[in-house]
């Protein structure tokens, strides 16, 4: 059974028996039902009419003058919700409906996965229940008040560090006494098969328009697709759409957080080693025994010690590179799209502008980027207010 799902060496399905037949359940759904002409139609409609997609793709004129090259913004930023997550969300939700679940579970530790799926719960009227550490619940109060609104119950973990890596494990504990009626909608490229491919085939529609509007509006494909990393969802749905167009270099940005020497980040490709968490192999920050280290960087978003096996393959296999950004050039290039473009950039976006900042020099004037501006920046307004203090 762990041999399923593999990418590569990565991946896999290492959980305690009593899950098995659970993930048994939810492949089987996702393989009857992604390709179905009634199930698609649905999900199209709702992508359209609910979430706002397509999303534009955006020249950054004024910002592409800072760099030196053009920089193109896949604006998923724009979706209701503000960020690529109501994409997986929708997604997952109406698998749920279709497998005739009542109840929703979900993790969250920014608050953002939780709110999409908080906002899912209420659209298809089902009972919603987001597992979340109690320390994050304290430093993401708005969301959780959002959630609450929406109609979602938030279980405070006390576990652990109180954060993500603890309200997974929770809300994984939870559903195997509820799996009967209760659908778990888990919120990255990560965990076990198969909830790494049906995430990414859920976020594949950035891939698949950005390609197009590639092709449309600039008359080419661009040289470089680049994207942040968390767990690697919104990664992974816009390089799958130019996996097959080897010229096109495709960069993921992971979080350097304040210093990658003494610890102080989430840069799991750049920085883990071999491990298995929350039921898959991967890349893993992780110390010399085994123990997972808590995360840290200037984005709650991106703090996940693993990440996608899919990434860790495409590492391996260098389809794809991976860099790592500091959060004092994370908050330049926040600053930098802001005043030049007038659009606010979640913090977990600005790690791939970033990344376009400090590497101008050694990307020639003639380049084209697609970078995915992943969510808008609006809840992050008081976290860079701390760091960098107005006049
Ligand atoms: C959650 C989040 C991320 C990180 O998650 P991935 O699964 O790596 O995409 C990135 N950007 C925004 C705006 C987010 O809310």
């Amino acid at each position: 059974m762990k041999y399923k799902g593999r990418y590569g060496n990565y991946g896999g399905f290492y959980v305690p028996e009593v899950l098995i037949p659970a993930l048994e359940e939810l492949e089987n759904a996702f393989y009857k039902f992604y390709e179905d002409p009634q199930f698609t139609k649905e999900l199209d409609e709702l992508f359209k009419y609910y979430a706002g997609r397509p999303s534009p793709l955006y020249f950054a004129k004024r910002f592409s003058e800072i760099v030196g090259f053009k920089v193109y913004l896949k604006r998923e930023d724009l979706l209701h919700g503000g960020a690529h997550k109501v994409n997986n969300a929708l997604g997952q939700g109406l698998l749920a409906k279709y497998m005739g679940k009542t109840k929703l579970i979900a993790e969250t530790g920014a608050g953002q996965h939780g709110l999409a799926t908080a906002m899912i719960g209420a659209l298809f009227g089902m009972e919603t229940k987001i597992f979340m550490g109690v320390t994050d619940i304290e430093r993401q109060s708005v969301n959780v008040h959002k959630m609450k609104l929406c109609g979602a119950q938030v279980i405070g973990v006390e576990g652990g560090t109180g954060t993500l890596k603890d309200a997974i494990n929770d809300a994984l504990r939870y559903w195997t006494a509820h799996v009967s009626d209760t659908f778990y909608l888990f919120g990255t490229a990560a965990g076990p098969h198969p909830y790494p491919a049906i995430v990414k085939h859920f976020q594949s529609c950035i891939g698949i328009e950005a390609r197009q509007q590639c092709l449309d509006q600039i008359g080419r494909l661009p040289d470089m697709v680049v994207a942040c990393v968390g767990g690697g969802s919104n990664a992974i749905g816009i390089f799958s759409g130019f996996y097959d167009d080897k010229e096109v270099r495709l960069i993921g940005v992971e979080a350097g957080g304040r210093s990658l020497a003494e610890g102080k980040n989430a840069a799991t490709l750049t920085e883990g080693k071999i491990g298995v968490l929350h039921g898959a192999k991967a890349y893993l920050l992780q110390d010399k025994e085994g123990q997972v280290f808590d995360t840290e960087s200037v984005s709650a978003g991106l703090d996940y010690a693993s990440v996608g096996p899919e990434h860790c393959y495409l590492k391996d296999t260098k389809r794809a590179e991976y860099f790592a950004a500091q959060d004092e050039d994370v908050l330049n290039a926040f600053e930098a799209l802001t005043k030049r473009e007038g659009i606010i950039p979640a913090l977990e976006s600005s790690h791939a502008l970033a990344f376009l900042m400090t590497h101008k020099n050694e990307i020639s004037p003639d380049t084209i980027v697609v970078a995915n501006l992943s969510g808008r920046g609006d809840k992050d307004v008081s976290i860079v207010e701390k760091y960098r203090p107005l006049k």
